[in-house]
């Protein structure tokens, strides 16, 4: 791992020109055409997360060369929430090994709510890293490995991934703390089958602090960019994660990471991806870009309606969806630069 050059994300300042320009009006476009859509509600069981303004709306892409388009409220920060998952398995893959990792969690789609207190009943393991179960397991198995500097690490991954330092809404942090009680008996449950032997309230305290790691639609559509091209991040160009731990990392964004809509969302859009109920969503167009949207209002399967319609909006107009031949996608994203030797 190389040393973590910073930089501040910010969207272009010269005058676009070409497909730069256009990719930048169907951004545009797709935050005008949604901007104005009210459906959905805040998630109010974590009791800060009712407090933040509704209406807040931001689009985000990233390039694998580290060019960023966006419209609407980029600069507004918001908690990563269940987006963490995705990084903090990726972590344990690379910490622990794949075969470690896999026997502390499955990797099945599960037809059940998020934040289910069940397991696999064949093996007592969750049944995937991005639902809660799943998640806690994993932040269990680095709290092990990785002893008291665990959260340290994983701020530091997602910083790597962001290109930016990052903080934590304390608030937020606290209020999960204290009405996270699913959680903790997610938590208990895990420790009781030995999924990992650490305390669990440190296991839940990493878990509800990488949940409160605050981050933009541009930050989320870098750190997409970076699972995009290959594990390295476009504007530092630090590996961040390793091809292998990328690959199965995206495989199963694909099939788990948007809750019960997974699978609409998998016809639909067609991207690996993940939501979380702090209202930001994170895609990845694989080998070409990262999109970063927020908007704080759910469906009823918990994903950011104008940021869902958003990403299925852009995925039509620029061609990204992963198994269409006849979209142009992985040529247009391409017209920007020269292409990849
Ligand atoms: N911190 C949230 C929880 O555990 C994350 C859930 C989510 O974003 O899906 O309930």
């Amino acid at each position: 791992m190389s040393a973590m050059p910073i930089l501040n994300a910010t969207p272009p300042i010269a005058p676009l020109t070409g497909v730069a320009a256009e990719l930048q009006g169907l951004i545009d476009e797709q935050y005008a055409l949604h901007v104005g859509n009210a459906d959905g509600v805040l998630a109010d069981y974590i009791p800060e997360l009712a407090k933040v303004p509704p209406d807040q709306f931001a689009i985000a892409m990233a390039t694998y060369q580290g060019q960023i388009f966006s419209a609407g409220d980029t600069g507004v920060e918001f908690t990563i929430q269940s987006v963490s998952k995705v990084f903090t398995f990726a972590m344990l893959l690379e910490i622990a090994g794949r075969a470690e990792t896999y026997r502390a969690v499955n990797v099945q789609p599960s037809a059940d709510p998020f934040n289910a207190i069940l397991l696999d009943p064949k093996n007592n393991r969750p049944f995937n890293p991005m639902v809660n179960a799943g998640a806690i397991a994993v932040a269990g198995r680095l709290r092990q490995d990785l002893g008291k500097s665990a959260f340290d690490e994983v701020l530091k991954t997602f910083e790597r991934a962001a290109g930016r330092k990052l903080e934590v809404d304390d608030a937020v942090f606290q209020s999960e703390r204290d009405t996270g009680h699913r959680n903790r008996a997610i938590g208990h449950l895990l420790r009781a089958v030995d999924v990992f032997d650490v305390p669990v309230d440190e296991v839940l305290d990493l878990y509800f602090r990488q949940c409160s790691i605050k981050v933009t639609a541009i930050d989320l559509a870098v750190m997409g960019a970076t699972l995009a091209n290959l594990g390295t991040n476009p504007l530092t160009a630090d590996d961040v994660f390793h091809l292998d731990a990328t690959r199965d990392t995206l495989s199963i964004m694909f099939t788990c990471g948007m809750y019960d809509g997974a699978g609409d969302w998998s016809i639909n859009v067609g991207l690996p991806a993940k939501s979380g109920v702090g209202g930001g969503i994170m895609g990845v167009v694989n080998r070409q870009a990262g999109i970063g949207v927020f908007s704080p209002r759910l469906d009823e399967n918990g994903n950011s309606v104008r940021g869902k319609f958003s990403c299925m909006g852009l995925a039509e107009q620029i061609g990204l969806h992963a198994f269409d031949p006849t979209n142009p996608g992985s040529t247009y994203l391409r017209r920007l630069t020269a292409p990849r030797r």
